[in-house]
């Protein structure tokens, strides 16, 4: 990084102390930045880096609910509205224990310029709690996306903000926070959330569109490289909404999945994971990924200390959380022969494994362009919201197809300008950012 990007980013590591993991997202944008400030010397007279690395608003609050037992308990809940230059605020809510201002900062930057590569109209945002849900009762969970939401209520707007789901927060806890933004504020406004059920406002293909998006982008690689997706092996991190998609759509494109996970282990299904049976026991039962194990006659749970990544494959695809693939693991799926990377999550490979896979030349989907068919189908949910219409299935998937398609595209023909043929990171930094800049200064100093 050139002198004044390193000490812009000393003063975001100074002014957001302890906050690790949104210094590592502004870092890895900033490494890609330098020739786009030398050619447009008009967004550091304009502070634009400064500009952007500031929240435009930032919000905490306590969230207090009654557990079964009749105890108070009190969480902590955010929202990090980002940047609404390109539209309203635009970005989902995670439940889960480590959420803490510094990983909302950081999956909300990332959405900043994840949301300007779909090319449509949405600002960056990102929320949540620290709040668990697994092993808490439906009622328990009811309470407290209505406590969220009755703080969270007043800053929110088809205008202004508009969240959608994350890690924890899927269909379930979607419909009780609407219910009860509705109740709050006696208006049906359908466009003020997104991942809503089918029948009052969602949307065909908004469940499936973050994991199904990352694989039209990983074939796309393919395709660039002269290839495909069929017949390859795979392993996909995690075994929730992005996760499960993911290995649906690889299953259409011949590929076989043979490694899924959990925070308890993962599993080695060797016959190829059997989808229908994950999302029974993942969605429907919600239980443990050894339930899965024990009804698949080949499949086995990973040993103590081994690693999904220490399967031999040609794609992954990190699908879980933050940093869970590091540079030993990125060593590991090289030497075995692997072809393909494609973040389903948000930042799950650390720097060094990215370095891992740029010098051994793989294909590297990063997360802000690959999984950004998630967002892209909640605008298409806000679209048909404003028009009081819904699409078929194969109509929105055509859809996000095309928008992953134009992103792969764009990636790519950005790299290409700057010199870095096939540096995807490079691509979806610069594209993203500069989408943004150029709308910042054009709103003025505000
Ligand atoms: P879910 O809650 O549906 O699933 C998350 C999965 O990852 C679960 O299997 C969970 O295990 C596992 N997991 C979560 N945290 C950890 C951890 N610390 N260690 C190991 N495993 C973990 O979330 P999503 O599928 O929605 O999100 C997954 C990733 O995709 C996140 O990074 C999210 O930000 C990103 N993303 C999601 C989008 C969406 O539309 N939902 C859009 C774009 C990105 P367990 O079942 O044991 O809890």
């Amino acid at each position: 990084m050139d002198e004044q990007l390193e000490r812009t980013y000393d003063v975001v590591v100074r002014r957001n102390p302890g906050e690790a993991e949104f210094h590592q997202a502004v870092r890895e944008v900033f490494e890609s930045l330098e020739p786009v400030l030398l050619r447009n010397p008009h967004y550091t007279e304009g502070a634009v880096l400064e500009r952007i690395c500031e929240p435009e608003r930032q919000i905490i609050f306590r969230v207090p609910w009654v557990d079964d037992d009749g105890r108070p308990q009190i969480n902590r809940g955010f929202r990090v509205q980002y940047n609404s230059a390109l539209g309203p605020y635009k970005g989902g809510v995670r439940f889960h224990p480590s959420v803490y201002l510094g990983i909302v900062k950081f999956l909300g930057f990332e959405q900043i310029f994840k949301n300007s590569l779909t090319g449509l109209p949405i600002g960056g945002a990102k929320g949540g709690a620290d709040f668990d849900p697994r092993g808490r009762s439906e009622g328990e969970v009811m309470r407290f996306c209505q406590s969220f939401m009755t703080e969270l209520y007043r800053h929110l707007g088809e205008y202004t903000d508009v969240p959608a789901g994350d890690i924890g927060v899927g269909g379930r806890e979607i419909g009780y926070l609407f219910g009860q933004y509705k109740r709050l504020t006696n208006r049906y406004e359908s466009g003020v959330i997104t991942g809503k059920g089918l029948t009052w406002g969602g949307s065909l293909v908004r469940t499936e569109a973050t994991g199904y998006g990352a694989v039209f982008f990983a074939a796309e690689m393919a395709k660039a490289r002269g290839t495909s997706l069929d017949g390859l092996t795979a392993s996909v991190s995690g075994s929730g909404n992005v996760a499960i998609h993911a290995i649906e759509k690889f299953a259409q494109y011949g590929t076989k999945v043979v490694a899924c996970s959990d925070s308890s282990g993962f599993v080695h299904d060797e016959d190829g994971i059997d989808v229908d049976l994950l999302k029974q026991v993942k969605l429907i039962e919600r239980a443990r990924l050894t339930e899965y194990a024990a009804r698949r006659p080949n499949a086995r749970m990973g040993d103590e200390g081994a690693s999904i990544w220490d399967i031999p494959v040609q794609v992954a695809a990190p699908c879980a959380t933050q940093n869970e693939l590091d540079t030993q693991h990125a060593e590991n799926l090289v030497k075995n022969g692997l072809k393909f990377v494609v973040e389903g999550a948000n930042m799950p490979a650390t720097p060094g494994a990215i370095e891992v896979f740029s010098k051994a030349g793989i294909g590297f989907g990063p997360g802000k362009a690959a999984n950004a068919g998630g967002v892209a189908t909640s605008a298409l949910e806000m679209q048909q919201n404003a028009s009081r219409d819904s699409w078929s299935f194969e109509y929105t998937e055509e859809r996000l197809q095309d928008i992953i398609e134009g992103i792969h595209e764009t990636c790519l023909e950005t790299a290409d300008e700057y010199g870095e043929p096939g540096n995807y990171v490079l691509g979806a930094n610069i594209a993203g950012f500069t989408k943004v800049a150029d709308a910042v200064i054009a709103l003025g100093v505000i």
